[in-house]
């Protein structure tokens, strides 16, 4: 559940429900029915608010990437809570919220918050450092697979391996890295962070498995707290 923070998991996702996946940009979501009205509204300002000030921190701090995000609902109402980002077919940014995810936020804050850690993602670039990560990491592990005089089969295997604790090495300090300039893109986009990460309270914390793919939640409190600090917030 959750699980808006696992990059590798979500493009799992992506990867699963390729072909069945239907969504519908933020700005021609209607919602369904009247009841929805105030929540697609706030999700159509936020996503405008932090699409732009994304696409600013990214044409800033990025050459040669495509600073177009682009912001889209699952429109499946059973999927369950969950926003990641990836790169289409002209590597143009996008993130995906699904309506659970959308309910399960409690104010624009804390919706401004998860997509401002999305956004943050995409402008460090972690899904092209993940997958250099994860072909160095194959490359090494087949390698002393290769020198232990393991077959075919076995360096293969060795390679899958290497991939997955490669980026699983990185995949903490990549959220921590998302956290602290999603905390910068939520307050410049017009939003309170420290109101946005109250959003950690309510999601199960993953504690601080070896190799797991999320920081303990109070760890990405404390980046939040340090990085609106520097931005002159405390409260
Ligand atoms: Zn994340």
């Amino acid at each position: 559940m959750h699980r808006w923070f696992a990059l590798l998991l979500s493009l799992l996702v992506v990867a699963c429900t390729e072909g069945t996946l239907r969504v519908q940009p933020a700005e021609e979501w209607l919602g369904g029915e009247p009841e929805a009205e105030a929540m697609v509204q706030t999700f159509r300002e936020v996503s405008q608010a932090i699409g732009e000030e994304a696409r600013s921190q990214c044409l800033q701090q990025t050459t040669g990437q495509n600073c177009e995000f682009r912001i889209f609902v699952d429109l499946n109402p059973q999927a369950p809570a969950n926003a990641f980002q990836t790169l289409d077919d002209k590597r143009q940014p996008v993130i995906i919220f699904t309506r659970s995810m959308i309910e399960s936020t409690q104010n624009a804050d804390e919706l401004a918050f998860v997509m401002g850690h999305e956004a943050a993602h995409h402008v460090l670039g972690h899904i092209a450092r993940q997958s250099e990560i994860a072909s160095a990491s194959a490359v090494e592990f087949g390698r002393v697979a290769q020198l232990r005089g393991g077959d075919a089969a076995a360096i293969e295997e060795a390679q899958k391996v290497g991939a997955k604790v490669g980026v699983q090495a990185y995949v903490k300090d990549f959220e921590l890295e998302a956290d602290q300039l999603g905390t910068i893109i939520t307050h410049n986009a017009g939003y309170n962070p420290l109101i946005g990460a109250k959003f950690f309270d309510r999601i199960p914390d993953p504690g601080n498995r070896f190799l797991g793919t999320h920081p303990p939640n109070a760890q990405r409190v404390q980046i939040v707290l340090e990085t609106a600090g520097q931005l002159g917030l405390t409260q």
